[in-house]
């Protein structure tokens, strides 16, 4: 009686859990970053909303969040300011990791819908840009000013970092998960500050994605380059591998990435 009240307890336990989800590629790979480091800019028009001295500091501690999880050696570094409109990925130009808000006569979503980011990755494996089937090559993340975001902890409508916070969580490439009290949960009410933090889940993700110490088991080696990938993309040494490296069949494929990439709501 006892062993049975036991399995019971533990078959009911198991359906109450909960766990991270990520985000896969059509063919089922998880998408990830090839790189431990990623570059990231705030757009520099900022919101009419908030003082870009508000803005600034609640966006960087949204990604410092997740840089702080000790188990994952993942980092984002804060490159400043850009005025770069682009969102997606370009096989022949520059590319950099934005976050920019959206003025709401612009916003051609779904007005419910606080943020969405844009995740663009690999859908083949080829050559060595696509060195697997999921590399995530560029992320942008925009923001639906109609939603008159906030950085008050006293009286918070829509709070900017509580958003920020949970799309970061998918330019790691983590799906939204079932938890309620997790920060990647697809839903926010007004004034929520919770998704500030991690929850256990959270925490799980990352660590699953990017091991601290482990690389990627399908990360190639490029050593012998003297070209690391893990640069700025803005840097010409970037540049120069996309270029070098591109192969010639990509420009038959009509779709080497999927383009359009994959867009995350949040409301
Ligand atoms: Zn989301």
């Amino acid at each position: 009686m006892i062993r049975i009240l036991f399995w019971l307890c533990a078959l009911l336990c198991a359906s109450q859990s909960f766990a991270y989800v990520r985000t896969t590629a059509q063919d089922g790979s998880p998408i990830r970053w090839l790189e431990r480091e990623i570059y990231w800019f705030l757009h520099e028009s900022g919101t009419q909303y908030l003082p870009f001295t508000e803005l600034e500091p609640a966006a960087r501690a949204s990604f410092e969040t997740w840089n702080a999880v000790e188990c994952s050696d993942f980092l984002f570094h804060y490159e400043g300011t850009t005025d770069d409109d682009h969102v997606g990925y370009l096989i022949s130009g520059e590319n950099a990791n934005v976050v920019r808000f959206v003025p709401a006569d612009q916003w051609d979503n779904d007005s419910e819908i606080a943020g969405l980011t844009t995740v663009t990755y690999c859908l083949e494996k080829q050559g060595r840009l696509c060195p697997f089937v999921g590399r995530i090559l560029d992320s942008d993340m925009e923001l639906n000013e109609s939603f008159h975001f906030t950085t008050s902890s006293t009286e918070p409508q829509f709070d900017i970092q509580n958003t920020i916070t949970h799309e970061v969580g998918h330019i790691l490439g983590l799906e939204h998960a079932p938890d309620p009290e997790s920060t990647m949960f697809a839903s926010a009410p007004y004034g929520e500050l919770s998704k500030r933090s991690l929850s256990q889940d959270d925490i799980d993700g990352i660590c699953a994605i990017y091991p601290k110490g482990v690389p990627d088991p399908e990360a190639p080696s490029y050593e012998n380059d003297g070209c690391s990938l893990t640069r700025n993309p803005r840097l010409p040494c970037w540049m120069l591998a996309c270029f070098l490296l591109l192969p010639l069949g990509l420009r038959k494929s009509p779709r080497p990435f999927s383009l359009p990439p994959s867009k995350r709501p949040f409301i």
